[in-house]
């Protein structure tokens, strides 16, 4: 697409999510046309958070399917919208509600902790939703000698045992993407790069090596914690192992500054699959409604409520 029809296309966006009194939200990872036309942009837990305060009568959700769900969950009376249906997780398919009920009923009496990226039907199950933004003050949050079934990330729940010092039982999913970033691919960036701060996602394949090797310039960070730490360090080069959609924000919010990513291949294709044409085609048509049943809604709704809580 020409900038000029770009421009004219992100016009037509804004013009319509004014005429529908809809606010548009964008996860980190989103294509940067889609970005620049949010009226937010971040990661699961502030998105939660503008899902919960917002005014608007509707939400259109550029992220993924589970996003939109948490968002219908969180704001019942409104109208939440997901520009393409198939934009899925495969983290979040990485476990379902039965075998969850299953792996309870192996551990009963221990506390469910969820990070976000699962279904409704899966948060309906558990305790305490997270993010990677808040996961170790939620797992802080849980008295000392309560066991804990944390999923559906491994990567996120081995980084959480070295945070917190609290023994897990762990779900063994992955996303794909997060554990495609491999210890070699951070070593050869290390070594090309000393005067480079790194950046990585607890999700990464890398995180818990990351930290066995880590030195000074080694961040484990949420992406919204990426972006701050960026804006606020007086360093100018920063690689980041995370998936590429965040550099956008990243150039963006800290401009002058260098990213370069660890891996280009870390890319997710559910997050991409959010065009811009297909956002100002769900304004227009009103398409897709992202809805959950009442009596999952209220089940999952108190273990989102509980993330939303926890700084
Ligand atoms: S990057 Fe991974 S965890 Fe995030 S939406 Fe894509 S598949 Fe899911």
């Amino acid at each position: 697409m020409s900038p000029a029809a770009l421009a004219t296309m992100q016009e037509e966006v804004k013009a319509l999510a004014r005429e529908r009194d809809a606010v548009i939200l964008a996860h980190n990872y989103q294509v940067p046309e889609i970005q620049d036309v949010a009226d937010y942009v971040g990661d699961s837990l502030g998105l939660s958070r503008q899902a919960a305060a917002t005014e608007a009568s509707a939400i259109v959700f550029c992220g993924v399917h589970f996003m939109a769900e948490t968002a219908a969950i969180l704001s019942p009376e409104k109208t939440v919208l997901i520009p393409d249906l198939d934009a899925g997780c495969s983290l979040a398919a990485s476990i379902t509600a039965d075998q969850l009920r299953a792996w309870k009923a192996e551990n009963p009496g221990a506390i469910v902790v969820s990070y976000v990226n699962t279904t409704a039907e899966v948060k309906a199950e558990t305790d305490y939703c997270c993010t990677s933004g808040n996961a170790k003050a939620v797992i802080e949050a849980i008295p000392a000698d309560q066991e804990i079934l944390f999923l559906p990330d491994l990567y996120l729940g081995l980084w959480l045992e070295r945070v917190t010092g609290r023994k897990l039982r762990i779900w063994m999913g992955e996303c794909h993407v997060h554990a495609g970033i491999r210890p070699a691919d951070i070593v050869r960036w290390q070594d090309e790069a000393p005067d480079a701060e790194l950046l990585v996602h607890p999700e990464c394949g890398c995180a818990s090596q990351c930290m066995a090797f880590g030195n000074e310039r080694t961040h484990i960070l949420s992406t919204e914690g990426m972006v701050n730490f960026a804006k606020a360090s007086p360093k100018k080069r920063f690689l980041v192992a995370t998936e590429v959609g965040i550099l956008h924000r990243l150039a963006k919010e800290a401009p002058g500054k260098r990213f370069e990513p660890v891996s280009e291949d870390a890319l997710c294709r559910y997050m991409k699959m959010i065009t811009l044409e297909k956002l100002r085609d769900s304004l227009r048509d009103w398409k897709h409604a992202v809805t959950v049943p009442e009596e999952v809604a209220a089940r999952a709704r108190l273990a989102i409520e509980r993330m939303v809580a926890i700084a």
